[in-house]
């Protein structure tokens, strides 16, 4: 089954994308993180990027459709999480197109609700794993005093340069005004679940399951 997980920064995604890839065998397909890849390489499209990023503004619809559209032509296997995409109604459109194309639809759109203050805590407390990508916070799990990651005892740790109070904002502010509107969009398509964001970790992936199984 095909997911979309939708909320704003900081609202989990990544978190529980990860979790599905380990226990279900999903795929997870992180816009951001394909971004922040295509930033390293070093090309004209990169630099680009980077800087929108850098500020909180979204990438355009055209950059990151193309990155989906590849993934969805190459990869393969139990269902695809998107996380961090669709951002836009062009986005949701575009991809309602691809999946038709591939011969595949999507199970749910699970909006994931967290209140505000929470995002900035969490983002502004954000580190992770530098190997694995394990997601670590100053406040409610810091790194452990021996430096290493419990997940897989890399030693590198690295924060996201768009993680910081300013940036924060204007992503708030992006999801607002453009993203916020495909909860409509999922609801008035029949395919919209909610789940408490707040709730502790393993609530979450309770919530989610659910709602994959009853999908
Ligand atoms: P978060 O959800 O914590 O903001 P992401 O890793 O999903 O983090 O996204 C980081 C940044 O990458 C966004 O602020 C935006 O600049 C860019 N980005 C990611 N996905 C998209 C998308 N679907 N459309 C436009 N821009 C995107
Ligand atoms: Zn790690």
């Amino acid at each position: 089954m095909n997911i979309i997980l939708l909320g704003p920064p900081g609202a989990g995604k990544g978190t529980q994308a990860r979790y599905l890839v380990e226990n279900r065998g999903m795929v997870q397909l992180s816009t951001g993180d394909m971004l922040r890849e295509a930033r390293t390489s070093g090309t004209e499209m990169g630099k680009i990027v980077a800087d929108v990023m850098d500020r909180g503004q979204l990438v355009t619809d055209e950059i990151v459709i193309g990155l989906i559209r590849e993934k969805l032509e190459t990869v393969k296997g139990a269902g695809f999480i998107f996380d961090g995409f669709p951002r836009t109604l062009g986005q949701a459109d575009a991809l309602a197109t691809l999946l038709a194309e591939e011969g595949q639809e999507l199970g749910a759109a699970i909006a994931m609700e967290v209140d505000d203050e929470a995002l900035v805590e969490r983002i502004t407390a954000r580190s992770t794993c530098g190997t694995c990508g394990e997601v670590y916070n100053d406040k409610t799990k810091p790194i452990p005093a021996d430096g290493k990651c419990t997940n897989c005892g890399g030693t590198e740790f690295k924060r996201r340069a768009d993680d910081n109070e300013e940036s924060l904002k204007t992503r708030l502010m992006e999801y607002y005004k453009k993203t916020s509107p495909l909860i409509g969009y999922y609801y008035a398509k029949g395919l919209l679940a909610t789940v408490d964001g707040l709730a502790d970790m393993a609530a979450v992936r309770a919530a989610i399951a659910k709602v994959m199984d009853e999908a």
